[in-house]
């Protein structure tokens, strides 16, 4: 789904972000008599989307999703690139389902968060740890102790060794949060999974059971980047901008060692291009050298460097990023060669740091 920037503060005070949150949320603006407040979370909307019909226990585990952009009015002090700005996007999801259900999906999570780790180099989670309820948090004893349960156990059989941080959930339920450690050792809390009580109660959130009477769902909120902006930040950091050929912005850079081979080196971009794979030229007047250490400067993963032999013979010379330089390589070899590794990497099969 995609959802409104903007709220009325009825649907913040009903949320409870109002009385809870406030500190974090920018001032209010008034509009045509009537105010309102730039979102926080993208949670109340995903309620008014389930909310939007009658749902049936048929339609459980009901999965809403959002690449969504949210606003917190964070210190000018403590604001810190894209590790913490004042408007950054989740990938945030919100799962209606039944108590049955909860265990279920919450290992669903936890098994996408790893998925994307590896797929990103960051290998699999460092720690995995279960927050309990802070002193001043909603809901009952009952409902806090049922949430905090269903969350260890699927912490537990996912296979990780599960820490307990006291105190720590969100005011509004119990939390799990998984770490990942970067290249250099460092660990970054990614992936946030929380069980919500709270929010179903205040929205009076409901779907027809199989008995025909209203049941309240759980509510699970989850998001596995946590913010796109400090997940990014997170794997500049970790690769130091040297990104895995899958997912390097420009895959190829193809060098001609003159002029008189442009013709040959736009011939091989284009195979690469339409062999899926993101490549440029650089035709520009500086010297050779200087043309490859831009691209090598740049940490473009694979440069191709073509001049007469490799126009006659149809091959290209090979100077990845890391690893050795070839030569005379077949261009139709070395294209396939690249679209096999870039996928490979995608699916989290190849290292992160590393291309050809
Ligand atoms: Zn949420």
């Amino acid at each position: 789904v995609y959802t409104p920037h903007i709220a009325k503060e009825d649907l913040w005070r009903i949320s409870g972000h109002l009385q809870n949150y406030a500190d974090l949320m920018f001032p209010a603006m008034e509009v045509e008599h009537a105010t309102y407040r730039l979102k926080p979370m993208n949670c109340p909307f995903h309620i008014l989307a389930f909310q939007s019909r009658t749902r049936s226990y048929r339609e459980l585990p009901l999965r809403i999703s959002e690449l969504g952009t949210v606003y917190r009015f964070e210190r000018s002090g403590v604001v810190n690139g894209l590790l913490r700005a004042r408007g950054f996007t989740q990938d945030d999801s919100h799962i209606f389902c039944t108590p049955d259900q909860v265990v279920d999906e919450v290992m669903g999570c936890i098994t996408f968060a790893r998925d994307l780790y590896r797929a990103f180099g960051l290998g699999d989670p460092s720690r995995v740890a279960v927050s309990t309820r802070p002193d001043d948090s909603l809901g009952t004893d009952e409902q806090w102790e049922l949430a905090e349960r269903a969350l260890m156990e699927a912490a537990t059989r996912s296979g990780f060794d599960v820490e307990v941080d006291e105190g720590e959930g969100a005011f509004y339920g119990p939390k799990i949060d998984i770490h990942a450690r970067d290249a250099i050792g460092r660990e970054w809390q990614l992936t946030t999974i929380q069980v919500d009580f709270n929010l179903p109660e205040r929205f009076d959130v409901a779907y027809v059971g199989e008995d025909g009477a209203r049941h309240r769902p759980f509510m699970v909120h989850r998001a596995l980047f946590g913010s796109i902006e400090r997940f990014f930040a997170v794997l500049l950091e970790s690769s130091n901008g040297a990104f895995p050929l899958w997912l390097a912005p420009e895959q190829v850079r193809v060098v001609p060692v003159a002029g008189d081979f442009v013709a040959y080196s736009d011939e091989v971009a284009a195979v690469c291009r339409a062999a899926g794979l993101r490549a440029d030229v650089d035709a520009g007047d500086d010297t050779l050298g200087a043309r490859i250490r831009r691209a090598q400067t740049e940490k473009v993963p694979v440069t191709l460097v073509v001049g007469g032999d490799e126009a006659a013979a149809r091959t290209v010379a090979v100077r990845p990023y890391r690893g050795d330089q070839r030569r005379g390589v077949a261009l139709d070899a070395l294209v396939a060669e690249l679209v096999a590794e870039s996928a490979a990497g995608r699916r989290g099969e190849a290292p992160a740091a590393g291309a050809a």
